[in-house]
């Protein structure tokens, strides 16, 4: 069993992502992963800074490999990209977070929400809306409480049709963030146009928080941008308790990073959030 493990490594090594043959294979093992209910979801808990208290949770995709080891999603979204795989995986990762966020229970303050992470080609597809419907109806999951992650390049990507369906989404009452923000584009005249409420700040700029690098300079911007837009701030990648500390002295109100929490399965998440008040 050991061997054929690291064999099935090996066809999905990182190393041979040029190799038309490996990503075919991968194709058709991600098909097949679909109907053999190989994925799951792993959560990360998003922090109230002020209260240190767990009020969210973002939805990871992981692959859980027959050799029982889990594949993280760098390694095999560009390939669920690349082949449109990610519309029918992404539509079962809306569906099993609603399920599972609906059992959220409230423990100390409301019930805490689950963000989703979209990509580009579930919004060029079309029937997004619907989707979304279908698992809040599904779940019984309150809209309020799915937050749904877009990033910079879909806002951008055809600013007509996603506009509509990002508008559409927002009626349905969830909510919306721009996700890694600040690594994408230098026009942030979308940001007034889309009805988003959210920045979460991508973790490259929390590097040298604290240290003598611009990394400050950006955060306390966006920090700024949002306030002023009115608009909820995430920050991505906190790693130590002194960065913790600084962005909320900087007016941040929403942590995420390792030195809370790493993403962890969904039956570890509620005990972490009961062992927090
Ligand atoms: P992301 O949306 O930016 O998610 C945050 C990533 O940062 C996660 O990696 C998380 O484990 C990692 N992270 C969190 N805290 C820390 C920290 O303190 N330090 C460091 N170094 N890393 C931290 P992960 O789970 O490997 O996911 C990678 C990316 O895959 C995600 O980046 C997202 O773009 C994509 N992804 C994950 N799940 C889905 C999904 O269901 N659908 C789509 N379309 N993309 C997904
Ligand atoms: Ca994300
Ligand atoms: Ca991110
Ligand atoms: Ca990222």
């Amino acid at each position: 069993a050991k061997a054929s493990g690291r064999n099935c490594h090996r066809f999905f090594d990182d190393s041979m992502q040029g190799d038309v043959q490996d990503r075919m294979r991968m194709q058709v093992g991600l098909a097949r992963a679909i109907e053999a209910n190989e994925f799951e979801l792993h959560y990360q808990p998003l922090i109230d800074l002020k209260t240190g208290r767990m009020v969210g949770a973002e939805a990871l995709l992981r692959w859980r490999l027959p050799d029982g080891s889990l594949m993280p999603p760098a390694q095999f979204i560009p390939v669920a990209e690349e082949s449109g795989l990610i519309v029918r995986i992404g539509a079962w990762v809306l569906h099993e977070a609603c399920r599972q966020a609906s059992l959220w229970p409230a423990i100390n303050g409301p019930a805490p929400w689950v963000a989703v992470n979209l990509s580009a080609l579930q919004f060029r597809q079309g029937g997004l809306e619907t989707l979304v419907a279908a698992a809040l109806r599904d779940s019984g999951l309150a809209p309020g409480r799915l937050e749904l992650e877009l990033t910079e390049s879909i806002l951008i990507s055809d600013p007509a049709s996603v506009l509509a369906a990002v508008t559409r989404l927002k009626a349905q009452g969830v909510m919306l963030s721009i996700d890694d923000f600040g690594t994408g584009y230098s026009s942030l005249s979308y940001l007034t146009r889309f009805p988003v409420d959210k920045l979460k700040i991508d973790r490259s700029f929390l590097q040298d928080l604290g240290g003598r690098g611009q990394g400050q300079t950006i955060v306390e911007a966006v920090i700024g941008l949002a306030s002023n837009l009115g608009l909820a701030c995430v920050a991505e990648g906190v790693e130590t308790a002194e960065v913790a500390r600084l962005l909320k002295d900087l007016g941040c109100g929403y942590g995420q990073g390792y030195y809370f929490a790493r993403p962890m399965p969904a039956e570890q998440l509620m005990a972490f959030a009961r062992a927090q008040t």
